[in-house]
């Protein structure tokens, strides 16, 4: 089972997405890291731009097999193989609607280009692909023809594209189901989102027996998208015990990575990669999955086999497991009825509508218990930015560390990259940035900012605070501050 990623090509169809050159480069290296069969890296006839960033792709040396997309025409394929691309993939249409309304040919015209122009890659290339675009709205004796024409003039693989996403899972069994045996090449399979259903085909394809799938990061792709990748993988290798050679450890960061180039936020209910995949906020929950989770949990995907983490959360359902075991984690041991009123206190917070973080639990046990700033390693005192046209943005903090005054200096992106990193060279333990959220809490310049930050140690412990000023960068700085101060709490044990 082989996994064909489109999230270069088809991904960046997706509306108002256009990845940098940059970009682009990172996410190739990333999935081919993350051990994607090939990367269709683009359509090199489409501009010269494009064609320059096929090219420079094909020629990173990467595992991964580079695919170029063409028309049924020679000069599209040229264009493919003066890219250098190890694999080439042609398409035409084969549904009436589109004979008749976009290419304007018969279905006799359509055999025949594929004869020629398969033939023509196959010359010149190992591998090709042939996908009759829009399959499942192709008439099925057609459908069969144009791919067995395809496979006997050399392509290696058919793909069977649900160009308009209006297949259901039962109808794509049949269809694979009806093609695997009359067509003597491997198939595979490429679903659109528009009903939901471009994963639940997908793997309907390959439980009838195709060989391939097609994906992209997070699902994006013209119009609702194409089959997500982290979905499409976890389904194959736990739920139907396919392997798929995807390191899956490595799906939550090209996930992150797709969302900040392309500018697409991952919805916290996201399944496998969002941040709620593997959080617990009712007391019921927590309590159970605090004594195993997979009993509120699938057990056979663990946040560990998607490189994800498995949150506890603070919110108006918490119960006392929950907060008794989150407390226990940086040393704080409060009686019952301690706890009873830590609990309260969180529920009104939460019932005020806020997210209530790691940094706001440990601030109100704080309070309950007596223990206010008892603790806390990191003093902020000054901050100072110097940013603008002409200047490479700096910042300088001054804090109070384990009681000494610590002074340090960086430059970064922006404002609040060199705040962070001048924070980073102050702290007294090894912390890395895991997230860095911010949200304008009101519309216009004058907005609140509400800054959320994420803290990792080497032990993999993450803890997570926020803060909200007028000041994005203060605010940053403060979370920042809250966060590493928590972690360096639990890190005394
Ligand atoms: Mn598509």
């Amino acid at each position: 089972m082989t996994v064909f990623d489109t999230t270069l090509r088809d991904g960046e169809q997706t509306p108002g997405v256009s990845f940098r050159q940059d970009h682009k480069f990172a996410i190739a290296r990333q999935l081919s890291e993350c051990g994607v069969h090939a990367i269709e890296a683009g359509f090199p006839a489409s501009s010269p731009a494009e064609f320059e960033s096929v090219k420079a792709i094909a020629a990173m040396g990467l595992e991964a097999n580079i695919c170029g997309l063409a028309r049924m025409l020679k000069p599209d394929v040229d264009a493919c193989l003066d890219a250098g691309v190890d694999l080439v993939h042609v398409f035409i249409p084969t549904s009436e609607i589109q004979l008749q309304y976009t290419i304007k040919k018969s279905q006799a015209e359509v055999i025949e280009a594929v004869r020629e122009v398969v033939g023509y890659v196959r010359e010149h290339v190992d591998q090709c692909m042939f996908s009759p675009m829009d399959a499942t709205r192709t008439d099925l004796p057609f459908l069969i023809e144009v791919s067995r024409a395809a496979a006997e003039a050399g392509a290696t693989i058919v793909n069977v594209p649900d160009t308009v996403g209006v297949y259901i899972p039962t109808k794509m069994l049949a269809l694979i189901g009806a093609l695997v045996p009359e067509v003597p090449a491997p198939l595979d399979v490429h679903c659109h989102n528009d009903f939901g259903l471009a994963v639940a085909n997908t793997v309907a394809a390959v439980e009838a027996g195709a060989a391939q799938v097609q994906v992209t990061v997070n699902g994006i792709g013209e119009r609702a998208g194409n089959a997500d990748l982290a979905q499409t993988v976890m389904i194959l290798e736990t739920i139907l015990g396919v392997s798929t050679g995807i390191e899956t450890k490595k799906l939550v960061e090209t996930s992150r990575l797709v969302s900040r180039y392309s500018g697409i936020a991952i919805p916290p209910n996201q399944p496998v990669v969002g941040d709620n995949a593997f959080s617990h906020e009712s007391g019921i929950h927590s309590h159970g999955v605090i004594a195993n989770a997979a009993t509120f949990e699938p057990g056979i995907m663990t946040p560990e086999m998607v490189g994800h983490r498995r949150r506890l959360t603070l919110g108006k359902h918490v119960g006392r497991h929950a907060v008794r075991q989150m407390l226990a984690d940086v040393q704080l041991e409060p009686t019952d009825a301690e706890l009873d009123r830590i609990v309260e206190k969180v529920k009104a917070v939460a019932n005020r509508g806020k997210h209530v973080t790691d940094a706001d639990l440990y601030e109100i046990a704080e309070t309950v218990l007596g223990l206010q700033g008892v603790g806390r390693r990191i003093d902020l005192k000054d901050i100072a930015i110097m940013t603008g046209t002409h200047a490479i943005p700096t910042a300088s903090v001054r804090a109070i560390v384990d009681g000494a005054e610590r002074i340090a200096a960086c430059t970064g992106n922006g404002p609040v990259d060199a705040a962070l990193r001048a924070i980073g060279k102050i702290v007294p333990l090894p912390v890395t940035l895991k997230e860095y959220g911010i949200e304008a809490i009101s519309g216009g310049s004058d907005a609140i900012a509400h800054v959320t930050i994420a803290v990792e140690d080497e032990r993999g412990r993450v803890f997570d605070a926020s803060s909200s000023g007028d000041d994005v960068v203060l605010a940053s700085a403060e979370a920042m501050v809250n966060a590493i101060n928590l972690l360096s709490r639990a890190e005394r044990s």
